[in-house]
């Protein structure tokens, strides 16, 4: 099962100074900030997916600068991406169109023709068919049965724009392996749309629309349109939200899916924002501590234009949080005195008033409960990475770009070898024994 990371833009600073707190000032974001890939010295991935609505163009307004658009257009993924050397010679591009972008609208903005040339004169490895995302979703519904106008008009383009896509790209000799995008609002209506890809000559087919399902939603799919399909049919999914809970998906064979899930967690998450490898079959996740920017924290700077908080009192405690979790680091400082100094200037943030007025509080005594945790098990101390060897407890302080994404990418790497370390059992343990007593699980 490769493992995809759906990347828009997401490097750091090397020369970043933890201390100072800043860049150097010379620093040109794209050219001198590193990728996962360059930061950790090795993939932490089997491939990267772009999107071309990420890219952005004259009609999609992508995460791109124009400027990178157009390097993008014109040396291609892999060069951009600084995937171009022989040890990242195995790592696939898969593209997609990056429906999300364009939901609101009645069409995709963009001809199965160009973005099938979009895709092989940008050398992606594979190609994703352009379909439109369809919102409404009923898991009790079989057959075709249901559908609002709007659903059915979405499914229907999506599957004259694959049949039109997979057309262009053999007649134009294209390199890549184009995918067949699967858009529907039942398993039912999935499983057709499946079934027609198939039909259509597509051996390889990308389950759409998935972001918001839960994951047994996602099996009841899986299941109706693997039963749609021929077993040799490999099956990616896009935006595969709940990767977490990849190894439950086993039995479905998939043979892809791309995400983003372990980095944006280092910063979405209210909880889980640091992984480390658990001891059962699951991750272990760690809080990061979080010690916003005095002077530019909008809540805080709210609550000081309002009069709870002098600014210079908020620098104050700002820099006793962050400098006592470095003594913590080094050792000359203890637990409670670094929890304090950390609680004191969570207050004005999670309370919105001075830790002296709301020491007690529950959302306090949570936070509390979870620092401790992080800060008593340590758990940079016991990755090996690039990232956490060089960083140390800057890198699980919730604090700017530098440190989230670098947590975020310390993640990818650990979740990489999750998947690893899975695939790895299974090829142990026999996969047709597991098919079976799957199959007697279900019956
Ligand atoms: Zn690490």
């Amino acid at each position: 099962m490769k493992f995809i990371f759906a990347d828009s833009l997401d490097y750091v600073d090397p020369a970043f100074d933890f201390i100072a707190d800043r860049s150097p000032a010379e620093r040109q974001p794209y050219w001198d900030d590193a990728y996962p890939h360059e930061i950790l010295g090795y993939a932490p991935y089997d491939g990267v997916l772009v999107s071309r609505g990420i890219v952005g163009d004259h009609r999609v307004k992508g995460k791109y600068t124009a400027s990178q658009a157009r390097r993008f257009g014109l040396v291609g993924a892999r060069k951009f991406m600084r995937l171009d050397k022989p040890e990242f010679a195995h790592l696939d591009i898969f593209g997609d169109c990056g429906a999300f972008t364009y939901v609101q609208e009645d069409r995709p903005p963009y001809a199965p023709a160009e973005m099938a040339e979009f895709y092989d004169e940008c050398g992606f490895t594979h190609g994703c068919s352009v379909d439109h995302i369809i919102f409404d979703f009923d898991p009790l519904l079989g057959n075709m049965e249901g559908g609002s106008q709007d659903a059915r008009a979405r499914f229907d383009i999506t599957l004259e724009n694959a049949d039109g896509f997979r057309r262009e790209a053999i007649s134009m000799g294209a390199e890549f392996t184009p995918l067949g995008v699967v858009q529907g609002w039942s398993p039912g209506s999935m499983a057709e749309a499946a079934r027609r890809l198939v039909a259509m000559g597509y051996d390889y087919l990308a389950l759409g629309g998935m972001v918001p399902l839960k994951s047994p939603e996602i099996k009841i799919c899986l299941e109706a349109i693997r039963n749609a399909i021929p077993a040799s049919t490999r099956l990616h999914i896009l935006g595969f939200a709940k990767a977490d809970d990849i190894d439950s998906f086993h039995g479905f064979d998939i043979a892809s899916f791309d995400t983003t899930s372990p980095l944006i967690r280092a910063f979405k998450d209210a909880k889980q924002n640091y992984y480390l490898p658990g001891d059962g079959p699951g991750l272990r996740y760690y809080t990061s501590i979080r010690v916003p920017q005095a002077i530019e924290n909008p809540k805080l700077q709210r609550a000081v234009k309002k009069g709870m908080f002098r600014a210079e009192d908020l620098v104050r405690l700002e820099a006793l949080a962050l400098g006592t979790l470095r003594a913590f680091d080094r050792g000359e400082a203890d637990l409670e005195e670094t929890l304090r100094h950390v609680l004191v200037y969570s207050a004005p943030l999670v309370e919105e008033r001075p830790y002296e007025d709301c020491a007690g509080s529950l959302a306090l005594a949570k936070l509390e409960e979870r620092y401790r945790v992080t800060l008593t098990d340590r758990p940079w101390k016991a990755c090996g990475c690039d990232i956490c060897k060089d960083a140390a407890i800057d890198v699980i302080i919730f604090r700017g770009s530098n440190r989230n994404k670098r947590r975020g990418i310390h993640n990818l790497a650990v979740y990489h070898e999750h998947i690893e370390r899975l695939d790895l059992k299974r090829a142990v343990n026999r996969p047709d024994d597991l098919q079976r007593s799957l199959c007697a699980a279900e019956r």
